[in-house]
């Protein structure tokens, strides 16, 4: 331990300390939120099942989706209603699935399924290489270049959402929904929703979609229960929810209305102070015993052959050696 390693190790403990104050700061700066985000409501009391906006998203997503060669999806055409009958899940293959629950003495509701965009995106803020990220427009995107492949973000997200690419030995990825980001940029609407015949889906502002989801429920207090799922839920979402019977019959579960990732925080927060002190106690500890040591060494006379003389004498010709790179950079 030499007064190069000593300050290094120091300078990063501090630099994790530092870090930590950062995670409050996002954290700050995301419950501000968006409010030019825009979203997708759907309303399952419109929703038929006709599965529409599956075959529309395998089609507007054909060119990132695994290529044709490891091609499943779909396992029936889009056209065959029979996969209502169990209940699916979205996976690398397909972004989107659209499930139909029978309810007791009424017709079957139908829900889709994709990633919901939170406000404030659990899966984002488990990636620590930020190959997931929030957009201030609404979308949560992914650059599979910065991925490592850790699937934290699958443990993370609340609605089961990333999926990853088992199938794939070499350079497996996450997939997900996009909100078809490209397209809205575009200037056109999601595909899902510009395939829709009974809109079912309706794209805005999400601000908007609010008030048009509390329109409905407040002019046909019968037909939806009074709660629009996702207004709150993570600390909001994207994707909206409209539904006749409680939201919790369709699988959406009671999440809370607290960011999984601000939950997290305040544990980062001290997990990373506590890292950052740790670690300068540490370097400190470590300095102070080899500095006995060596006065130990000398004080015995017997410094010149000794290993901690070869050792000290090692990491000068070391230290020179960087100081000479450090010069020739
Ligand atoms: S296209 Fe519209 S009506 Fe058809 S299943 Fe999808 S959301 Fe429902
Ligand atoms: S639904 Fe899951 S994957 Fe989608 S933004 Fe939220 S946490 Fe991320
Ligand atoms: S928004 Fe785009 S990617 Fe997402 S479900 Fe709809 S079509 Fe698929």
């Amino acid at each position: 331990m030499n007064r190069r390693k000593f300050l290094s190790l120091a300078s990063a403990g501090i630099a994790a300390a530092a870090s930590s104050v950062s995670v409050r700061a996002a954290s700050a700066d995301a419950a501000k939120g968006h409010p030019e985000a825009v979203g997708v409501l759907h309303d399952s009391t419109l929703c038929i099942g006709c599965r529409s906006c599956e075959a529309a998203c395998q089609s507007v997503n054909s060119a990132i989706l695994p290529k044709p060669e490891n091609y499943r999806v779909p396992e029936k055409p889009f056209y065959d209603r029979s996969v209502l009958a169990a209940k699916r899940q979205t996976d690398f293959q397909r972004f989107t699935v659209v499930n139909r629950y029978a309810v007791d003495g009424r017709r079957p509701v139908h829900r889709k399924f994709q990633c919901n965009h939170c406000v404030e995106p659990a899966c984002a803020s488990a990636c620590f290489v930020k190959a997931l990220y929030k957009t201030p427009g609404g979308p949560v995107l992914y650059r599979s270049e910065l991925c490592v492949g850790c699937r934290y973000c699958m443990v993370a997200c609340p609605f089961f959402v990333p999926a990853y690419d088992y199938d794939n030995a070499w350079n497996p990825l996450i997939y997900k929904c996009t909100m078809c980001a490209p397209r809205v940029a575009d200037g056109q609407l999601p595909g899902c929703v510009s395939r829709c015949p009974e809109q079912a889906l309706i794209f805005g502002k999400r601000s908007e979609l609010i008030k048009i989801a509390q329109a409905r429920i407040k002019e046909s207090p019968e037909k939806y229960v009074q709660h629009i799922y996702g207004e709150h839920e993570v600390g909001g979402t994207c994707w909206l929810y409209l539904s006749p019977v409680p939201h919790n019959i369709l699988d959406q579960p009671e999440v809370g209305d607290v960011s999984p990732s601000r939950l997290t925080s305040g544990i980062l927060e001290t997990a990373g102070m506590a890292a950052g002190i740790l670690s300068v106690l540490l370097g400190a500890a470590c300095f102070v015993s080899r500095r006995r040591g060596n006065d130990a060494v000398n004080e015995c006379g017997g410094g010149t052959e000794t290993g901690a003389a070869r050792d000290t004498g090692g990491e000068t010709h070391k230290e020179a050696s960087e100081d000479n790179k450090e010069g020739g950079q």
